[in-house]
């Protein structure tokens, strides 16, 4: 039994349809940046696993760490036994996060982890109940993850009630009508109609929303957060689960706002395939809880944090940052040239936004300008048909990201550029 279709046939029966599957073909082995399937079909991975993969499938020197660990144990649950490499691992997530104030690190497993602790840290070291977020954010699948994630359909429908004390406000987006000046206006409303800024713990929000469409959070918006948790006592929680570890051409988002977070939650590409994450902070914040009140049996597995130890050399040694935008600026131009080339396509295009690789194009409809995501899935689609593996996103489902590993080759990249811009001028 090894065709796609049995497999699927299989998967139906056997596993929850709420556990959505974009693809209708079952991986074998991947290396780098290209996936093959069961039946030898080979395709170019524009999706990296979402976002984990900046440094490809199978780094030779992440595999060797893994396996070098693997070696040694792999689970003494660090609670229990700690062991060495989770502290190192600390040490450098402390010196390379923004700003140079004493910080401290926990580990945990997944996204959606790491933003639970965070608010659990904010309000332990404040004593105060509320947590801000904003429309359009996605900060995870638990029920605080979908308290926080501003957007209903799929992530929170049919799930409710949520956590208390979570509030929304409007995020700054000028193609979709809200103004840098409109979202701070709504955001003093929210503090005139819902909770007093005196009893909100944190504001937490994605530099660049990974989910809600890559849209960017304008430096000016940044900055005013900022101040106001500073006028306030409010801690600002940076989610740099998406963004971070050299995809947006610097180690972190943050670092093109110049503003420095209290708190950051990190995962994803931090760990190179293994399920890691952590909430790097202030380290008297990060010192609020009491023992025993952080941790899991698997947060910061051996495994994980050896490979995170490797990424981050890998960043470094193959300055993935600098290659983050040698690759983004590629790409910019592609999707400059097929719309400059095709009057069609260029009708269609709301916007290309992003920093260094992580861009992202945005489909209007051409007659209407109403989002479009029927037009988006079809170039989805038919460059799913072509071998290159594209991610949809937005709150309108009318977005494409591209989240290729940082490590592609150029000739691959070359190869997808020729299947996107034909993909691009679908009909
Ligand atoms: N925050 C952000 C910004 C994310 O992009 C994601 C995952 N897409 C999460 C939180 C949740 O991470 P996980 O799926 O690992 O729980």
């Amino acid at each position: 039994m090894n065709s796609n279709q049995e497999w699927k046939a299989r998967k139906d029966a056997a596993t929850p349809r709420g556990v959505g599957v974009m693809c209708n073909f079952y991986a074998e082995r991947a290396e780098n940046s290209e996936i093959w399937d069961i039946e030898g079909n080979r395709y170019i991975d524009f999706a990296s696993g979402i976002a984990v993969l900046n440094t490809g499938h199978r780094h030779p020197k992440i595999v060797a760490a893994i396996k070098k660990q693997l070696d040694s144990f792999t689970h003494t649950a660090y609670q229990i036994v700690p062991y060495s490499i989770y502290v190192d691992l600390a040490e450098k997530i402390n010196k390379l996060t923004p700003g140079n104030h004493a910080k401290k690190t926990a580990f945990f497993t997944t996204g959606a982890e790491a933003v639970e602790n965070a608010i659990k840290i904010a309000r332990s070291a404040t004593k105060r109940p509320g947590v801000v977020a904003f429309s359009g954010a996605f900060h995870g699948r638990t029920s605080m993850g979908m308290a926080l994630t501003g957007k209903v359909d799929p992530y929170k429908l049919g799930f409710g009630p949520f956590p208390g004390g979570v509030y929304h406000a409007p995020f700054p987006n000028e193609v979709h009508g809200m103004s840098v000046d409109d979202a701070l206006k709504c955001l003093n409303i929210l503090f005139k109609t819902d909770i007093e800024p005196a009893s909100v713990a944190a504001i937490i929000i994605e530099p660049i929303q990974g989910e809600g469409g890559f849209c960017v959070t304008p430096k000016p918006f940044m900055q005013a957060l900022r101040t106001i948790c500073d006028q306030h006592g409010i801690l600002l929680i940076a989610d740099e689960i998406q963004t971070g570890f050299a995809r947006t051409g610097k180690l972190f988002a943050m670092e093109h706002y110049g503003v420095i977070p209290d708190l950051m939650t990190i995962a994803k590409s931090l760990a190179g395939g293994m399920p890691l994450s952590g909430v790097c902070g202030r380290a008297e914040i990060m010192d609020a809880p009491n023992p025993g009140g952080l941790g899991g049996t698997y947060a910061g597995n051996a495994l994980a944090v050896a490979s995170a130890l490797a990424v981050l050399e890998v960043i470094e040694e193959e300055k993935l940052c600098e290659r983050a935008n040698v690759l983004g600026q590629r790409l910019t131009k592609q999707l400059n040239d097929t719309m400059q080339q095709d009057k069609n396509v260029a009708n269609r295009v709301a916007e290309v936004r992003g920093f260094g690789s992580m861009i992202a194009i945005e489909f209007k409809h051409p007659d209407t300008g109403v989002p479009d995501p029927d037009f988006t899935k079809k170039v989805q689609a038919h460059a799913l048909s072509k071998g290159l593996l594209l991610l949809t996103c937005g709150v309108y489902g009318n977005v494409i990201r591209f989240l290729f590993p940082l490590t592609i080759p150029d000739a691959l990249m070359t190869e997808a550029l020729a299947i996107l811009d034909e993909s691009l001028r679908v009909k």
